[in-house]
């Protein structure tokens, strides 16, 4: 770096803790390891310095300063991202603005079922404040208890009851944004219906920090369910899981709230490196799905809904076995094989992770499809396939075949992602179901998305940030 632009930097930082305290700007590069670091620990890249605001005003005076000084800007919350969207690229030149003092409650509000929070306020200490007023915030991810709502908004996450509430997006009432320019808009509007021009509130959630830091969101909270049952069911194929998924809609309704496939090569993966956890049918199966009723009504009307379900999902032939959750504790263990899949995979070695969204009705004929590419160019190649069913959604994973090593396997990793992504694009579906396109998927969208479309996203970038301060390199 010269001097000059040394100067530039110094007068950069001086003036970010003139505004927000000394403290709050940190250059210790030890310190700062954890903020440009990726979750999954797949890159490192370089910040000039991490910023923590604790006020949207503070956050707004900050972001001024970028503009003045031309400093391109990571917003961060939890950073649990998997695309490498929350982290700094290797320059040096950009600040991580850290959100995570931004953590009040400002206000509940159970009579309009709403609730306003700062951007920075973990997602499990949301759920909990929800719990004590009586009412159910329903977003419910493996990374809760470090994942903020602001960075969930910001990726529009998913996870697991989006069949019955919805992802983040539908979760949001209202906003308040610190614009690229540094200024406030308060759009914390707590309404259901507002058709008063463009949907500002639209187009910030989900832009991963491209147009705007969000500072504070209104989100909508339910009723608590009277009583929620879960059950592991075994089955011959994904066919049959599609058909109980269409019996358990039509004999649930909206006390469906959650269909994850797994597949029986995820449950032997589980069994395999958390002995803990191993889940005993009498005879192995190809497919399973975990299912959850939440019930509006009583613990009885849950049971009859259940019992009802598996015992004609038996008596039609679709389910061969079914373990039912008894109490809360057995419950949870069954959840716990779910999220145990993963860190599973991760015990068992590195492998190529897609992250796929495909019209229901597509997903058996795209596993079989797919899995018959990949197997030709790729023989032995392990498929660790889950995901939410009921959402379209599959975590489409391959490890690398037994005969073969990680790294030489992991090396054919872009010619993987092309069969994969390709056959995703051909059944109609999308690249990135619910983490989004961050750095990683950045180049990959191009060959699936229209120039138009892509011109329309650079438009709309163009005009919200000229500079192009806000986390760029990162969707477009
Ligand atoms: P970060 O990782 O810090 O940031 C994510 C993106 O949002 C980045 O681009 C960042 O720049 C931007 N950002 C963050 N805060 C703001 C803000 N206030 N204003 C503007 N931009 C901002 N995701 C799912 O959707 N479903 C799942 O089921 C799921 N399961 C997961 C399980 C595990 C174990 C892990 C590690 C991750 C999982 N994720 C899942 C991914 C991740 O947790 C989510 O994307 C989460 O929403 C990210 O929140 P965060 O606060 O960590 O955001």
């Amino acid at each position: 770096m010269t001097a000059a632009l040394d100067n530039v930097l110094d007068s950069f930082l001086d003036a970010c803790r003139s505004a927000i305290g000394a403290q709050y700007v940190s250059i210790d590069a030890e310190q700062n390891a954890a903020y440009v670091t990726d979750w999954r620990r797949r890159f490192t890249g370089t910040a000039c310095a991490v910023v923590k605001p604790g006020s949207t005003e503070e956050v707004a005076a900050i972001i001024r300063l970028c503009n003045k000084f031309k400093v391109p800007v990571v917003p961060q919350g939890g950073n649990t991202g998997l695309v490498l969207g929350s982290v700094p690229d290797n320059s040096g030149s950009a600040i991580v603005l850290s959100l995570t003092r931004l953590n009040e409650i400002r206000a509940v509000d159970p009579v309009n079922n709403t609730m306003t929070v700062e951007s920075g306020c973990i997602l499990q200490n949301i759920q909990l404040a929800a719990e004590n007023a009586e009412r159910l915030f329903p977003l419910s991810l493996a990374s809760e208890g470090s994942c903020t709502i602001g960075g969930n908004l910001s990726s529009n996450a998913g996870g697991t009851a989006v069949l019955r509430y919805g992802n983040a997006r539908e979760l949001c009432l209202g906003l308040e944004v610190v614009t690229p320019q540094g200024e406030i808009w308060n759009g914390l509007r707590g309404l259901r219906k507002d058709n008063t021009g463009y949907d500002l509130r639209d187009l910030y959630i989900g832009a991963e920090g491209t147009l705007g830091i969000i500072t504070a969101a209104v989100i909508k909270l339910f009723p608590q369910p009277k009583a929620t049952r879960t059950a592991l069911l075994a089955l011959r194929n994904v066919d049959d899981a599609l058909r109980l998924f269409v019996l358990a809609q039509s004999k649930c309704n909206a006390a469906l709230t959650g269909f994850e496939l797994m597949s029986g090569f995820c449950l032997a993966l589980v069994g395999k490196h958390f002995p803990q956890m191993h889940v005993s049918f009498k005879d192995i199966h190809q497919q399973y799905v975990l299912l959850e009723l939440s019930d509006s009504e009583s613990d009885e009307h849950a049971n009859t809904l259940l019992e009802n379900l598996v015992s004609e999902a038996l008596q039609q032939d679709i389910v061969q076995d079914a373990i039912v959750a008894t109490s809360i504790a057995q419950s949870k263990a069954l959840w716990n094989v779910r999220e145990h899949i993963p860190l599973a995979q991760a015990a068992e070695g590195k492998n190529i992770k897609h992250d796929v969204s495909l019209p229901i009705s597509a997903i058996g004929n795209f596993i079989r499809a797919t899995e018959q590419l990949v197997q030709k160019t790729f023989p032995g190649a392990r498929m660790v396939t889950f995901g939410h069913l009921g959402d379209g959604n599959l975590h489409y994973n391959i490890a690398h075949p037994e005969d073969e090593t990680e790294d030489s396997f992991l090396s054919q990793q872009a010619a993987i992602n092309f069969i994969v992504h390709d056959s995703v694009h051909s059944f109609g579906g999308s690249i990135s179901a619910e983490h989004g396109i961050g750095a990683l998927k950045r180049e990959e969208i191009l060959r699936y998305k229209s120039e138009i479309e892509m011109n329309l996203m650079r438009t709309i970038k163009h005009a919200l940030d000229p500079l192009n301060i806000m986390n760029p390199g990162k969707v477009i």
